[in-house]
């Protein structure tokens, strides 16, 4: 029997498999079955108002970890964390700016006889600080646009070109190089950047990260509506309490000062350098760009208040059956974390994430349950890592990332469940960026047997592939997989999806009104969630790890990640 399996699997590889899936063939039908009963249970628990709507330090996060923790022991899982304990401890801090102007000086002679530049806070720029620390101030420091401020090695494109820029003040475009498609004028080109896609180099985030690698005393993003995606006044929302997570170094490695400038207050400036701003911008979309150094500098004081927050992530691990395997994990991620008591709507305070993210959660524990349910554990072992806010930012994913409790290295793939299907049965599943990696293979697969298909994401230029816990993940190098629920509802018509999706962002979405109602179909839920367990159950039986596509932003990461074990 063992050979005949064997010689199935070898026939597969012969046939163009684009993964080496020899070790298990065991069909989707014969896996231990999700219960969407057991999920609808769990998450009615979490997103009760006893559960205060779960804000990381409060009463709530008590509440939620220690009914996470007490699921997972009764399965009978060990501790995930290797000091024994089923938590990580993630050391948060609030920290609440109170900047001064900024101020520009320098620039052609008449302009500069004129006095120093000065930018409002809030209305011409808005700044923050990551370190955490009193204080933090740039004094006269200069002034070097980099356009877009990508180093891209799978696209040859570097916009530093070995430039120092090592405590200077950098001015940076916002989205990806739009670089136009040689055959289609008026098109991007879709072998570089992704085309319409966004690609990480495009997010804000990437840029304040790129800015500290060559560190750069401070980051400023030229705010432009269509390419950020958001008006200004969505950046203005950011001028409050920031939460970040504490590193050892206090995150002393990050550019002291982080931010935006408006669209005209960056043109304003680069005229003052006797720049023009649309024709430095042109050459940035080309691989040829130089940094240019504006013959300006800039002064900013920002001044913190710092809360502490301590939160946890809790982790469980089921150990993998084959000793020369068990110190590699498949890890599945769902932040338990929503946004707690706070303003009212309609008299309702407490916002119970109820599909944000009781489902995902609710979706671990019974994945846990499933996965003891084996005749015999998977090769490798399994990670179950239901981390804190993610509604701050993606904090605790990012922590976890920052301090793995297991080698990056070793850590095959993340799985991250986040607002699962609440709606019924879908002929479909949306993967978040399909093609990123060969999980992609792996959940096409299991859809297959399912008699389903997998569909992209229909707004790829807004980049949702960012945008949730797997990404700290593929940051990192580990190929992550995110879905999200189907758009063709068995039974319904073809709008079905739309109205589905939009009723819930309209009516639920971050309000206290996402709580569990009577018309709750978790059927398509369990089809999801079993499809993501046949997933998490084959990498880790595999004979190789799932790989990065070709071109993918975050293949180089890995292939180096792998070379250096
Ligand atoms: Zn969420």
């Amino acid at each position: 029997m063992r050979f005949l399996l064997l010689a199935a699997a070898a026939i597969m590889l012969t046939i163009g498999s684009p993964i080496l899936r020899a070790a298990d063939v065991t069909p989707l039908k014969a896996l231990p079955a999700i219960d969407p009963a057991a999920v609808l249970s769990h998450v009615k628990t979490l997103a009760s108002d006893a559960f205060e709507g779960r804000a990381p330090g409060t009463p709530g996060e008590e509440k939620t970890v220690a009914y996470l923790v007490e699921a997972f022991k009764r399965l009978g899982l060990k501790p995930g964390n290797p000091d024994g304990t089923y938590v990580q401890k993630v050391p948060l801090v609030g920290i609440t700016p109170a900047p001064s102007p900024l101020t520009i000086t320098g620039g052609a002679a008449s302009q500069a006889s004129a006095g120093p530049m000065t930018l409002a806070w809030r209305d011409d720029v808005v700044a923050w600080t990551r370190r955490v620390t009193d204080e933090v101030k740039v004094d006269a420091s200069e002034l070097v646009f980099v356009g877009y401020g990508v180093q891209a090695p799978e696209y040859t494109w570097d916009d530093y070109k070995g430039v120092d820029v090592a405590g200077k003040t950098l001015v940076m475009l916002v989205n990806d190089p739009p670089v136009p498609d040689p055959a289609a004028p008026g098109a991007l080109d879709a072998k570089t950047f992704g085309g319409r896609a966004m690609t990480y180099y495009g997010r804000w985030t990437y840029k304040y990260e790129i800015g500290a690698k060559h560190k750069a005393a401070a980051v400023l993003i030229v705010h432009e509506t269509g390419p950020a995606g958001y008006p200004f006044a969505v950046v203005q929302g950011k001028t409050g309490e920031q939460f970040t997570f504490v590193t050892p170094g206090k995150n002393m490695d990050r550019a002291a000062i982080e931010g935006w400038i408006t669209l005209d207050q960056a043109k304003a400036l680069f005229a003052r350098a006797g720049q023009d701003f649309d024709r430095l911008k042109a050459q940035a979309a080309t691989r040829a760009f130089r940094p240019v150094p504006l013959g300006l500098t800039a002064s900013m004081t920002i001044r913190n208040t710092l809360r502490r927050v301590d939160s946890q992530n809790v982790v469980a691990r089921l150990e993998g059956s084959d000793p020369a395997a068990r110190d590699e994990h498949v890890v599945f991620t769902a932040h338990w974390d929503h946004f707690g008591v706070g303003e009212p709507i309609n008299g309702d305070r407490i916002y119970n994430g109820a599909r944000d993210n009781a489902t995902g959660t609710a979706a671990l524990l019974e994945m846990a349950r499933a996965f003891t349910q084996l005749p015999t554990a998977p090769r490798r072992s399994i990670l179950f890592l239901s981390v804190t806010a993610e509604e701050q930012g993606l904090l605790g994913s990012e922590y976890y990332a920052a301090q793995p409790l297991y080698p990056l290295a070793k850590t095959l793939a993340d799985i991250n469940m986040d607002a699962l299907n609440v709606t019924g049965r879908t002929k479909d599943l949306v993967v978040i960026g399909l093609g990123a990696s060969q999980l992609d293979d792996y959940a096409r697969d299991a859809a297959k047997e399912q008699g389903r298909t997998l569909k992209p994401d229909a707004e790829p230029e807004k980049g949702f592939y960012y945008r949730s816990d797997h990404f700290n993940f593929a940051k990192v190098g580990v190929p992550a997989l995110n879905t999200d629920e189907g758009v063709d509802f068995v039974g319904r018509p073809a709008s079905f999806g739309i109205e589905v999706r939009e009723r819930y962002t309209n009516e639920r979405y971050h309000k206290p009104s996402d709580e569990v109602t009577p018309d709750w179909d978790l059927s398509g839920l369990a089809e999801d969630v079993q499809l993501l367990f046949a997933v998490g159950y084959r990498v880790a039986q595999a004979d190789t790890y799932p790989a990065w596509s070709p071109g993918n932003e975050f293949k180089a990461i890995r292939d180096a990640q792998l070379k250096g074990q």
